[in-house]
């Protein structure tokens, strides 16, 4: 089985071909190794960092950027979206504070990517 990829390690975006033949992986169109190691894991067992938003209530925004702290597998993202999708932080908010620990059982933790105050009420006039 042969596929393509474009390597996105670098802005060179190398086209590369990728294919197993009698159990070796094998990469051309790479212009370095780590094009190479790129494709491989591309081929073999694709990750990506998940940088989403979650809600958040009582802030200036409704939204808070949030990252994974590691990269996780690409064929699982859906169900990484959904249990992000769910979550309703109350702010305050910390930078780098845990979102949701240990997401979809795959040992790597959702932080925010910023702090977030919380909005002072306005009091009502009587
Ligand atoms: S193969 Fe190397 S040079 Fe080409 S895009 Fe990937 S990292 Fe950049």
């Amino acid at each position: 089985m042969k596929k393509e990829f474009t390597c996105i390690v670098c802005p060179m975006s190398c086209a590369l071909t990728v294919e197993e033949k009698n159990g070796e992986i094998i990469v051309l169109g790479n212009g370095c190794k780590r094009g190479k190691e790129f494709g491989i894991n591309e081929f073999t067992d694709p990750k990506r960092m998940v940088t989403t938003t979650v809600k958040v209530m009582g802030s200036h925004l409704k939204r808070l950027p949030v990252i994974s702290t590691d990269e996780l597998p690409l064929d699982h993202l859906f169900v990484y979206m959904h249990e992000l999708y769910q979550v309703v932080l109350e702010a305050p908010v910390e930078k780098g504070q845990i979102i949701i620990e240990n997401i979809g059982n795959s040992g790597v933790d959702i932080v925010a990517s910023r702090s977030l105050k919380q909005i002072e009420l306005k009091k009502e006039n009587a």
